[in-house]
């Protein structure tokens, strides 16, 4: 994978002039000015921001950080130091296993905060809908986009926490189709990969004690 990853860094940077990559011991660092041009339904955003983008060499395994240093004031999704909350971390991690890219990573994901960013700062509103911060945007994931109860959410915890995936097991949303054939391929990443259970069970543990807001995201180093 490192490989790839140093491939797609230099296609980034081939891109995007404004940007410089520093290695720090497993850390990436690419920061600088990132130009962006954006479409969203035919509506078009573009301009430039200061980005800090950190990907660990063990990239797709860990999950990228980004970085926002200029921020409108009252936005949601950044914290004090500038981390930016961009989805939850099952979402991501569900995308990192099915598309390994860097590349697809900042679309999907940088690109869409960074739109919304920008919306932000011209209406004060946000563009996709109010995903709310904290546990309730993490919970609301998987409550509308993974169609569990909150229920079956911590049974998906406890199967995720205790290694018990069985995938000829019925699945735990009660759609009488056996866990392999139905949101197997939502948990099974996650067991089978120790950086990516321990973000989603730090996540679930924000979730179940519901003060994810107030809770600085800790570094994985
Ligand atoms: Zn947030
Ligand atoms: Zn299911």
């Amino acid at each position: 994978m490192i490989c790839e990853l140093k491939y797609e860094i230099k296609k980034l940077l081939d891109s995007q002039q404004g940007l410089e990559v520093d290695k720090k011991g497993k850390e990436y660092i690419i920061q600088g000015l990132y130009k962006y041009s954006l479409d969203y339904n035919g509506c078009i955003i573009q301009g430039k921001r200061e980005i800090k983008l950190v990907v660990q060499d063990d990239f797709p395994n860990s999950i990228p950080k980004l970085y926002i240093s200029n921020y409108p004031e009252h936005i949601e999704h950044i914290y004090a130091d500038g981390n930016v909350c961009l989805a939850t971390t099952g979402e991501m991690i569900y995308f990192l296993n099915e598309n390994p890219s860097l590349i697809s990573f900042i679309n999907r994901f940088v690109n869409s905060f960074i739109y919304t960013l920008d919306w932000f700062d011209k209406y004060k509103t946000y563009p996709f809908g109010d995903r709310k911060h904290g546990y309730r945007g993490s919970i609301d994931y998987y409550l509308n986009d993974l169609k569990l109860t909150e229920s079956q959410y911590k049974k998906m915890v406890w199967m995720i926490l205790n290694d018990k995936y069985r995938g000829h097991t019925l699945c735990i949303c009660k759609s009488g189709k056996k866990l392999r054939n139905c949101h197997g391929k939502y948990i099974l990443p996650i067991i089978k990969n120790d950086l990516y259970k321990r973000e989603f069970l730090h996540e679930a543990y924000n979730i179940l004690i519901k003060d994810g807001k107030n809770v600085q995201r800790k570094s994985t180093k």
